[in-house]
């Protein structure tokens, strides 16, 4: 699933082909990709309306329109964002297709949303607010932001007694931390991530914060992480995988101590540690 670094390399490698263009009227293959609203509104709401900008708050892709409103994209599982020339056809799992104006000396060519899993959404926004958008309207703080500090992170930690790897996938908590760059962040502050959130001493969640800003940063340097379907808007995967610590490495040697990767299961995620780098305490 993206999490914050690949839907920040989506959204850079999206920005210089979509700023200044002009979308077409969208042609919707499956009905269940727009959020809202209804699939006619959709596209008669987007058609004829130019792109102004390209951001990103938490996991969601934000493009502002010149009249206002903003097209949200979601990825969520699977979603991938690509430019195809106009006349190509759908791929088995397009789900969006909508027309570009062209660029001077450029060939005509379209957006393709494409969503194997098909769990994400597109919503078209009236302004720059979250409509009816609940998992963004409840955003925590963006945690490359100068406003996140280790004061903040511990204040959000000291309200819940649940896991702390549990704690820092509440999208309401910090934004866009998932699975991999979560289980990363403990590693590297030697955090168990069964811990509960609120046990954790200052010295730990300083290391925490510091780990949590570290992991996100590497992961945009490397444009992303890749195991099987992130791709940018450039068609280009990821470089992050071959620089993780613990996720997906259970079973193998840690590269600190040499002790066998382990796999836990908290809240239905998985979580992949080294028991005695991060030991559980008390
Ligand atoms: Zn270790």
């Amino acid at each position: 699933m993206p999490e914050l670094p690949e839907v920040e390399t989506m959204v850079r490698t999206l920005r210089p082909h979509l700023a200044g263009r002009t979308f077409g009227v969208p042609r919707i293959i499956r009905d269940s990709a727009i959020g809202s609203p209804e699939p006619h509104a959709f596209c008669l709401g987007l058609a004829g309306q130019t792109v102004t900008g390209v951001g990103r708050r938490g996991k969601y892709i934000l493009v502002d329109l010149a009249l206002g409103g903003r097209l949200v994209v979601h990825l969520r599982m699977t979603g991938q964002v690509a430019f195809r020339p106009l006349a190509a056809p759908p791929t088995p799992h397009t789900r969006v297709i909508i027309p570009l104006s062209p660029v001077a000396g450029g060939e005509s060519e379209s957006l393709h949303f494409i969503d194997q899993r098909t769990f994400g959404k597109l919503y078209l926004l009236p302004d720059q607010g979250a409509g009816p958008i609940t998992g963004l309207a409840t955003l925590g703080p963006e945690p490359l932001d100068a406003a996140f500090t280790a004061k903040v992170l511990q204040r959000a930690l000291a309200t819940t007694s649940r896991p702390i790897k549990t704690a820092l996938l509440d999208q309401t908590l910090v934004a866009g931390v998932g699975n991999i760059y979560a289980d990363e962040a403990l590693f590297r502050s030697a955090i168990h991530p069964a811990t509960p959130a609120k046990a954790l001493r200052p010295g730990q969640i300083k290391r925490l914060y510091a780990a949590i800003v570290q992991v996100l940063n590497e992961g945009i340097l490397h444009r992303g992480t890749t195991f099987m379907h992130f791709r940018n808007a450039e068609g280009e995967s990821g470089g992050h995988q071959v620089h993780l610590a613990v996720y997906g490495r259970t079973g193998q040697p840690c590269g600190t101590c040499g002790a066998t990767l382990q796999r836990l299961v908290l809240s239905g995620r998985s979580s992949h540690f080294c028991h005695h780098c991060q030991p559980q305490i008390g």
